[in-house]
C-alpha cells in the first residue's frame, strides 16, 4: 500500500451564501496522462511548457460532427478553418478524414497547396485576396468567396487574363437574432447589397456563381440562429434562379459553433450548456430540408467548423514557478505559460488540473502567467490545490486558436507535441530559438 499523503489541518472562514467545505466537494482530480501517456513524460522530453495534440480526439470529433450532418442531410461537405489551427499535422488529419480548406488568406492558401489538396477543395473567404492571390486561387479553380465590391471589380477586371471561369459565391450577412451582428464582412442581406453583387457577378456571363457562404459569428450558442440565415439563403437562391435561371451549388453555413470551453462570466460550465453537434445538424438540416431550392434540388451544404472540431484535442501542459500571497492576503502561483500562449486566456476560464496527486486542501488562487504585463493572468479566481515550484499542471481545450493565435513576447514559442493513435509522441513544430530570430533580423553597417 502507498503511502497517503500527510493533510496539513486547516481552519477555513465559512462565507455566507456561498458554496463552502460542506456544500461542495471540491476535490481536483489530477489528469496525469493524455491517450495513456504520461504528461511528465512528454515534459522531460520536450520541456515545458509544451502543447500536447491528441490525433485520436481530433478524428473522434470529425466523425462525430460528420455523422450529425451525414445521417441528416444527404449532401454534406465540411471544409477545414485554417487559421483555427494551421499546423501541417492536424490540416492533413482533417483531409484524411475527408476535409476540405478554407482559407482567409494567400498565406493559409500556400500552407493547402503544400498539404497536397488540389485547387478545386479549397474554399478562399476574407476581405484580404490580392490580385495574384485571386489569379493563382481561379486559375486552380478554387471556390472565391466575394467579400466586398472592390473584390469583385478586381476579379473582373482580370477576367481577360485568366485560364478559368471564376467559380464564386458571396458572402452575406444578415440579422439572424445574433447581436453584435457581424455586418463587417461579405454583402448585407437586408439592404440588398447581396442582390446587386448577384447581379453584378451574373450580368458579366463569365463567372459562375455556385454558391452562398455565411459565417454569423463565433461561439454561437443559438442553434437556430443558423436556420434563419438558411431560410434567407434559401429566398436569395430562388430569387437569383426566377432572374437568371441559375441554381446555386452549394449553401455553405460556416463556422461558429461554441466548443465547450466556459465563457468568463458564465454561471454554469459550458460542458452543460453548449449545443452538441447533433442540435447544431438538426437545426442546419432541418432547415435545409424545409426550404424550397430551385427544380426541387438540394444544394450541397458546406459546414466551416473550426473551434467545436479541435478545441478538446489540445491540451497545454506546464510548470509551476512560484507562489506568493497578494497584498490582501489571497493566494497567487506563477506558472510558465501566459496569454502569450494563451490569448483565449482573456475570455475563457479554462480548466487548469495537477498533473500530480495533490492534497484535499485548496484554497482560492489567482493564477499568473510569467510575463512582465499585469494583464498576464490565466484563472481570476479558482479553487485550487497547492503545487509547488516544479510542480507539473496541464490546461484542457486549447486546440483552437491558441497556436495561430499565439504571440511570441519575451521568449521563445515552446514545442508542439502529437500523440498518435498508436500512443507514439511525435514533434510537429519546434521550438523557437536564437537562430529563428537571427535568421530574421539585420542589423545596418554602422550598428555592428
Ligand atoms: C474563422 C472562420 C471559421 C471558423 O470559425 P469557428 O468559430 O472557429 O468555427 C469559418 N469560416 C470563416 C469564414 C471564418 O472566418
Amino acid at each position: 500500500m502507498s503511502k497517503k499523503i500527510y493533510e496539513r489541518p486547516i481552519l477555513r472562514k465559512v462565507v455566507e451564501g456561498i458554496p463552502n467545505k460542506f456544500g461542495t466537494i471540491k476535490k481536483l482530480n489530477p489528469i496525469s496522462t493524455i491517450d495513456n501517456v504520461p504528461i511528465d513524460g512528454i515534459i522531460k522530453k520536450y520541456g515545458s511548457p509544451v502543447f500536447i495534440l491528441s490525433e485520436k480526439t481530433i478524428r473522434e470529433t470529425y466523425r462525430m460532427a460528420y455523422r450529425a450532418f451525414s445521417t441528416r442531410y444527404p449532401k454534406v461537405q465540411f471544409a477545414w478553418s485554417y487559421k483555427t489551427n494551421y499546423l501541417d499535422a492536424v490540416c492533413r488529419i482533417f483531409h484524411e478524414e475527408g476535409a476540405w480548406a478554407e482559407v482567409v488568406s494567400g498565406f493559409e492558401y500556400e500552407k493547402v497547396l503544400d498539404n497536397n489538396i488540389p485547387g478545386n477543395k479549397i474554399i478562399f473567404n476574407g476581405p484580404d485576396k490580392s490580385e495574384k492571390d485571386l489569379i493563382r486561387a481561379i486559375n486552380n479553380k478554387s471556390l472565391i468567396h466575394i467579400d466586398h465590391f472592390d473584390e469583385l471589380y478586381t476579379i473582373i477586371g482580370l477576367i481577360d487574363e485568366l485560364k478559368e471561369r471564376p467559380q464564386v459565391a458571396i458572402r452575406v450577412n444578415m440579422d439572424t437574432g445574433i447581436y453584435p451582428q457581424w455586418d463587417r464582412f461579405g454583402f448585407n442581406y437586408e439592404n440588398g447589397s447581396a442582390w446587386n453583387a448577384v447581379n453584378r457577378i451574373l450580368s458579366t456571363g463569365k463567372i459562375d456563381l455556385v454558391g452562398l457562404h455565411i459565417h454569423i459569428g463565433t461561439y454561437i450558442t443559438m442553434s437556430e440562429a443558423y436556420a434563419t440565415a438558411i431560410e434567407k439563403l434559401a429566398a436569395l437562391a430562388n430569387k437569383i434562379f426566377d432572374r437568371f435561371q441559375t441554381s446555386i451549388g452549394y449553401i455553405d453555413a460556416g463556422g461558429g459553433f461554441a466548443s465547450q470551453n466556459t465563457l468568463q462570466g458564465a454561471y454554469m460550465p459550458a460542458t452543460d450548456t453548449t449545443p452538441s453537434f447533433d442540435d447544431y445538424a438538426h437545426a442546419i438540416t432541418t432547415a435545409m430540408t424545409a426550404a424550397s431550392f430551385p427544380n426541387n434540388e438540394k444544394p450541397t451544404l458546406i459546414l466551416e467548423t473550426g473551434r467545436a472540431l479541435i478545441d478538446d484535442a489540445g491540451w497545454l501542459a506546464g510548470s509551476v514557478l512560484a507562489n506568493k500571497r497578494l497584498a490582501d492576503g489571497r493566494r497567487a502561483m506563477i506558472i510558465d505559460t501566459g496569454v502569450n500562449l494563451m490569448f483565449t486566456a482573456f475570455w475563457y476560464d479554462h480548466e487548469i488540473y495537477p498533473v500530480q496527486e495533490t492534497t484535499f486542501q485548496s484554497e482560492p488562487t489567482t493564477i499568473y502567467g510569467p510575463l512582465c504585463m499585469n494583464i498576464d493572468v490565466i484563472r481570476k479566481n479558482i479553487d485550487f490545490p497547492m503545487l509547488n515550484k516544479g510542480d507539473h499542471f496541464v490546461i484542457k481545450r486549447v486546440g483552437a486558436y491558441t497556436m495561430t493565435q499565439w504571440m511570441q513576447f519575451i521568449t521563445y514559442r515552446p514545442n508542439i507535441v502529437l500523440i498518435d493513435e498508436q500512443g507514439e509522441v511525435h514533434l510537429i513544430r519546434k521550438a523557437e530559438d536564437k537562430e529563428v530570430f537571427r535568421r530574421q533580423e539585420l542589423v545596418p553597417k554602422h550598428l555592428k
